[in-house]
């Protein structure tokens, strides 16, 4: 009797499972490390998958991001995969990944043409993987998410190719005021970054991929194209060629993620930007810093891997929203650390 009330229970756990990834009920997020590259998973209320970025190529990254989304999320594809740009540390992993699980819809600039140089050997690769569809994702789209509750998730492109979206009534001009000086114009596919600006409720995430300094002005000067948001990954790692301060200024993000790798990103200028913004309560990193200038590094327990990449198990940061979003809990299981924040 017992037995079968045991077998009846996992049949119907499998089953309720079988189409859709589990979430806490909520939005959860969570930062695969794929070693200074990048890799976003979100887990939305109604159980889909929308991934941001596949790792580096190889067999490590797609490994881990297989790995998140079986194991953590329980899902069985991927509903959505944005590529914000086509260097092989966002892009890399894709073509392996699609050989493990299925991904339905994939989203980039797909310009590949002009890229083709620049993204290397393992492009070929992702032009040809098997997916669903390809998307062309232009300012102003939103990625046809399934709702679920009363709690509404949308995620907007707000800009790709250095083209914004339109701005509109919710967006202010920007009270900041002076000249921030310019740099170099930024000939490589990090200037066209995909940037996304997902909403759940009063929740707000910023993913800006690789965007780097002239464009991350451009996206909040004159006018605030992102408004203010409660979670915000730093650009590009954290490398000094982003990190625009205005940027930060401008957004006022309570809380940060770097996802960075043990010697690439979250570099001096990046993590002074961030840390000086008068909005952040915390920084997390995926991974400690092991440069000279350790003293660019959160505390300890922020972090999720302390260890060289060569030893490193890959842990991830998980970020979970309450179902009526008035809440999110951080979570580097790693290092045991849990910290809940309210939204804006
Ligand atoms: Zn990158």
């Amino acid at each position: 009797m017992q037995r079968f009330a045991v077998t009846a229970l996992l049949i119907s756990v499998l089953s309720s499972n079988a189409f859709a990834a589990q979430s806490t009920g909520g939005l959860d997020i969570y930062w695969v490390d794929v070693e200074g590259g990048a890799a976003t998973l979100l887990v939305t209320p109604a159980g889909e998958t929308v991934l941001i970025d596949t790792g580096n190529p190889g067999d490590r990254d797609p490994a881990r991001i297989h790995q998140a989304l079986t194991k953590l999320a329980k899902a069985k594809q991927v509903d959505h995969l944005v590529t914000t740009h086509y260097h092989r540390d966002h892009y890399g992993g894709a073509a392996a990944l699609s050989k493990k699980i299925p991904i339905i819809n994939l989203y980039d600039n797909a310009n590949y043409a002009e890229r083709e140089r620049e993204a290397g050997a393992p492009f070929g690769d992702y032009k040809t993987m098997k997916v669903g569809k390809r998307i062309h994702l232009k300012p102003g789209d939103t990625i046809p998410v399934k709702q679920k509750g009363d709690t509404k998730l949308s995620i907007t492109c707000l800009c790709a190719r250095q083209q914004f979206i339109k701005a509109g009534p919710q967006h202010q001009k920007n009270p900041y005021t002076g000249e921030l000086k310019k740099r170099r114009v930024d000939t490589s596919d990090n200037a066209n970054s995909i940037v996304l600006l997902i909403k759940y409720g009063d929740f707000e995430f910023f993913d800006g991929g690789d965007l780097t300094w002239n464009v991350e002005e451009k996206l909040v000067y004159p006018v605030n194209l992102v408004g203010k948001v409660d979670v915000a990954q730093v650009n590009h790692h954290g490398l000094d060629s982003s990190s625009n301060p205005l940027l930060y200024r401008s957004i006022e993000p309570h809380v940060v993620v770097f996802n960075n790798g043990d010697k690439k990103g979250c570099q001096p200028l990046a993590f002074l930007a961030v840390k000086d913004t008068p909005s952040i309560k915390a920084i997390f990193q995926v991974h400690k810093n092991l440069r000279k200038d350790k003293q660019h590094n959160a505390d300890d327990s922020h972090i999720a891997n302390l260890k060289s990449s060569r030893e490193c198990e890959g842990h991830h940061i998980q970020l979970s929203v309450s179902p009526d979003s008035k809440k999110y809990t951080v979570k580097v299981d790693s290092r045991g650390t849990s910290k809940t924040f309210e939204t804006k």
